[in-house]
């Protein structure tokens, strides 16, 4: 699920981000990983349509195809709207203090949203959302 306001703001165009969303799916596939589906926005910030994060939209399209355990589904993001749509979607989340994330990491507090986990990547995420799931 991604924000791609540069289409909107027409900095690329779809075709660009499939190219690239492609090539991603093809390199992870590589290694066994399989994503069951894409969702992104297109839109300008400035359009305020409802599928830009942290608006649901693609939640509730996702909870009408797939069936879901909201209390064992996470929200996974290097940018607070990711985790502030995890919170209104009431997903779990982690925020991923990589390079993206370091740089917004301040906005966290700013606007007081408060992941469920914080990790420094992907693989810090899983083992710690396993260890959560076996706490709890
Ligand atoms: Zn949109």
């Amino acid at each position: 699920m991604s924000n791609q306001s540069g289409i909107g703001r027409g900095y690329y165009e779809e075709k660009d981000f499939w190219n690239f969303t492609n090539r991603l799916l093809a390199e992870l596939e590589l290694h066994h990983i399989n994503v069951e589906a894409v969702f992104f926005c297109p839109h300008h910030p400035d359009v305020d349509c409802n599928c830009r994060k942290p608006n649901t939209q693609f939640m509730e399209e996702i909870l009408s195809e797939y069936e879901l355990d909201l209390n064992n589904s996470w929200m996974i993001g290097d940018h607070p709207s990711d985790v502030q749509f995890g919170i209104n979607a009431g997903l779990k989340t982690v925020y991923l203090f990589t390079g993206h994330g370091e740089k917004h990491g301040k906005e966290l507090e700013e606007k007081e949203i408060e992941p469920t986990i914080t990790a420094r990547n992907f693989l810090e995420a899983a083992h710690s959302i396993k260890s959560y799931s076996e706490i709890r």
